[in-house]
């Protein structure tokens, strides 16, 4: 099945290069340091100071941070009231946790399809899936570029469902002008190394809500809280607090808030590397008919995490499989992102059955992620570009 190197031929790269690289720099190994001396590993400062900042970046009035994008999920989830069955619409080409997060509180994930050339949730799909027991849409902004987010707040608004935006790929992006987290009725980041900026693990809900904001910070935190206005009895001492909801220990470290808030210094830094090196491929891509260049909507200025390369099979002579085996071949070692979550053995013990999303399945059948971060040099680009060309030249019908 694995194809090797092109016949006859040295490999386009000498040293492999990976699909996503986290950056780091002094300031944020100083900022760590500075955190382990100080006197709060957890529950002190930083936390505080990296909401203020989350918020400013975004305009979002609240922000919940949370030791990862999963748990901001399910925080998220739990904060919309979603509870057994209720139903959750979201996308099948994600992270098993977008659709994970109805399953933790007890409701039902349904698979929307996507749009065949943003490859985000199709907003009219949405809509034919709704019925009585929907409660909440999880729209995911895949590769960072923003969902639909006019059309979905209108569906939502109109069928009074709860918008959640999984900006695990997005922060940066702005939609019409505007930072995503800010818009959805809450917006879920993670700070995983893969994404665009790391706490090592990490994550945050973003809401303009206060309702939203008192819940989150209850499931947060076992569902303590010693604020008087939450109480519902007397206190007996001064050492007083209750468990007054479900909750659990989702809280992010100090030091982990401490990286965190140096490298959202980065943030437009990275942005912009990132969409120069996503202007490189498209420019050299939109010259192939073996390739097709993923839609960028107008109203999205993207903070590009993922760079999704889908082949045009009918030009070709060889599969998705072999052409990411032929990248690998040339030393550039790629990714897939999406499998659709429903194809995975737990959804499908669930009941949920193959075919369900067409346009999602093609996509998959078809993509790979090639080498997008901060750190890839001119020349690093230029070989990816050159390993796809040589390839796509070699295999073309
Ligand atoms: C990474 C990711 C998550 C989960 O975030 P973690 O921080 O790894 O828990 C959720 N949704 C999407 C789309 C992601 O890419």
């Amino acid at each position: 099945m694995s194809i090797p190197a092109i016949e006859g031929g040295t490999p386009v790269r000498e040293k492999k290069i990976y699909y996503g690289h986290q950056y780091l720099d002094q300031a944020d190994y100083d900022a760590v340091v500075d955190v382990l001396k100080s006197d709060y590993l957890t529950c002190g400062p930083k936390i505080g100071q990296l909401e203020e900042k989350l918020c400013k970046l975004t305009g979002a009035k609240y922000a919940v941070v949370c030791s990862n994008g999963t748990a901001a999920l399910h925080m998220a989830a739990m904060a919309a009231g979603l509870t057994k069955g209720d139903e959750l619409i979201t996308t099948p080409i994600t992270f098993a946790a977008s659709a994970n997060c109805a399953l933790y509180v007890g409701a039902k994930p349904v698979f929307a399809d996507i749009d065949d050339e943003t490859y985000n949730i199709d907003p009219e799909s949405v809509k034919e899936h709704i019925n009585e027991k929907t409660k909440a849409v999880v729209a995911v902004d895949y590769t960072g570029q923003a969902v639909d987010l006019d059309r979905l707040l209108s569906i939502c608004r109109e069928n009074n469902l709860v918008l959640i935006e999984d900006g695990a790929h997005s922060i940066g992006t702005l939609y019409n002008n505007k930072p995503v987290g800010s818009i959805a009725d809450m917006t879920t980041f993670s700070f995983h190394p893969v994404k665009t900026i790391t706490g090592g693990e990490g994550g945050a809900v973003l809401t303009n809500n206060e309702e939203y904001y008192k819940k989150l910070l209850l499931a947060r935190s076992h569902g303590i809280t010693r604020e008087s206005s939450l109480l519902e009895n007397e206190p007996d001492g001064p050492w007083y607090y209750e468990q007054v909801d479900m909750g659990y220990n989702y809280r992010l470290t100090d030091i982990q808030c401490g990286l965190l808030i140096s490298q959202l210094d980065k943030l437009e830094m990275f942005k912009k590397r990132r969409k120069q090196i996503v202007d490189m491929y498209n420019r050299a891509f939109n010259e192939l008919d073996t390739v097709i260049v993923q839609k960028e909507i107008p109203q999205s200025d993207t903070a590009r995490h993922l760079y999704i390369l889908r082949l045009n099979t009918e030009k070709l002579r060889i599969d998705r499989r072999q052409f990411f085996d032929a990248l690998a071949a040339e030393n550039v070692i790629c990714n897939v992102h999406y499998i659709p979550v429903y194809y995975f053995p737990h959804y499908q013990r669930l009941g949920y059955k193959k075919g369900l999303c067409p346009k999602a399945e093609k996509l998959y059948n078809d993509i790979i992620s090639i080498p997008l971060y901060y750190g890839m040099t001119d020349e690093d680009v230029q070989s990816v570009i050159d390993a796809v060309k040589k390839i796509s030249d070699y295999y073309r019908v």
